[in-house]
């Protein structure tokens, strides 16, 4: 079904070339990837034993038991997410050799340890083992085992997540569960909830950074005296509204976020309104990286995500901020302004129209009632009633 949407349908096995493949890190097809996965790992001094559980545990998630392809979706996902795939290359001393020791771990925030479990779980019911959870001082870390390196390393790439730009597998085109299993795990890690304050509309939003390209980084260099805003981390931002169009188009085409693509891509086949944008341009002394946003921003995308159990509303955060930016206090989500309402009157237009004469504009009476400026035109029109909250401060308002 989701061949017409799918890139890498066309993509076939570099060994049979038939079947379409299965990674982009090693192009093969399930089949040809087994057979070709022993020699590769012979060459980098992988143990017998390893092999062997490499390839089981391979033919087992993609041959046998066909049910562990969305939990694999899954495991990926959050590796994607708040996790981290590297490698670290040492001596060893007793066989006088060069080995590599990959290391997967997983490493959510200190409130997150219900999906600290979950990753720890999906290991059991992918690789029968269960890793230990470390709390440390200011997240969880779930460390994996280096075999599991070696199957990871089929399909994403080591090292760091903004220098890598990693896609996502193509296997997990292979079905909706693949595609909601992964998801899932990406929602949990990055997803984050808005609500503009006195308003009842939610946002949805994932934000993702990818590092800029040497060339494009000369450029931007040379604004750094200009348009930026500091923040307390020694970080430089300049957003996209301080930039050159020139450069805008270059980052848009030439620093794109591959993972964000791809979700952007599972949602459109989700059919889910999405926007995705990008935002600005962070400096720090080390490395210039582009921050890109998806956002779903209407309800209906939102509740369709929370029945394909993408997302649990309930359980996930709300913050509400303040119209325009800076962040407030959590809201539960969905939850109207409180207490009571009165139908939109004659004199409630009248009181509207008064207030807007004090403060010059629509905007400036949204911005002064803390209301998103749909719902003054929603109240004055009669679509939405007022809650009391907002009546009252209009009439101070429009009494000025
Ligand atoms: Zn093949």
């Amino acid at each position: 079904m989701f061949e017409q949407f799918s890139p890498y349908h066309k993509t076939r096995c570099l060994l049979c070339r038939q079947k379409p493949i299965v990674s982009l890190v090693e192009p093969y097809c399930t089949e040809c990837l087994i057979k070709i996965l022993p020699r590769k790992l012979k060459h980098l001094r992988c143990r017998r034993d390893t092999i062997e559980w490499v390839i089981a545990t391979l033919t087992k998630i993609f041959l046998e038991r066909l049910k562990l392809q969305n939990l694999f979706s899954e495991l990926i996902g959050h590796i994607v997410g708040d996790g981290s795939f590297e490698f670290f290359d040492y001596y060893d001393e007793k066989y006088h050799m060069k080995r590599r020791y990959y290391s997967v771990r997983y490493t959510p925030g200190l409130d997150k340890a219900e999906d600290a479990r979950h990753f720890a779980n999906l290991h059991k019911s992918l690789f029968g083992f269960e890793p230990k959870i470390y709390p440390r001082a200011k997240n969880i870390e779930v460390c994996s085992r280096h075999r599991v390196g070696h199957i990871i390393h089929c399909f994403l790439p080591p090292g760091r997540k903004t220098v890598t730009n990693p896609r996502i597998p193509p296997f997990i085109y292979n079905s909706d569960d693949n595609m909601i299993g992964f998801l899932k795990a990406i929602f949990k890690d990055e997803g984050y909830l808005y609500q503009y304050e006195g308003t009842e509309d939610l946002n949805l939003e994932i934000d993702m950074n990818t590092s800029v390209p040497e060339r494009i980084k000369e450029e931007v260099a040379t604004l750094l005296n200009v348009d930026c805003h500091k923040n307390t981390k020694d970080m430089n931002y300049i957003y996209k509204h301080n930039l050159p169009i020139k450069l805008i188009k270059k980052i848009e085409t030439r620093s794109r976020c591959n993972v964000l693509d791809d979700i952007s891509r599972i949602l459109m086949h989700l059919e889910i309104d999405h926007i995705l944008r990008f935002e600005r341009i962070n400096i720090n002394k080390n490395s210039i990286t582009a921050t890109w946003i998806l956002s779903i921003g209407q309800k209906e995308g939102i509740r369709r995500l929370q029945r394909l159990g993408v997302i649990n509303l309930n359980e996930m955060k709300v913050n509400v901020v303040k119209y325009p930016s800076s962040k407030m206090g959590i809201r539960r989500p969905g939850m109207k302004i409180p207490g009571d309402r009165v139908p939109t009157s004659k004199d409630i237009v009248d009181l509207f129209e008064k207030a807007r004469d004090k403060v010059k504009s629509w905007k400036n009476v949204a911005i002064a009632l803390k209301v998103h400026p749909k719902m003054v035109y929603r109240y004055r029109k009669g679509t939405s009633s007022v809650p009391v909250i907002v009546y009252n401060e209009l009439k101070r308002l429009a009494t000025m």
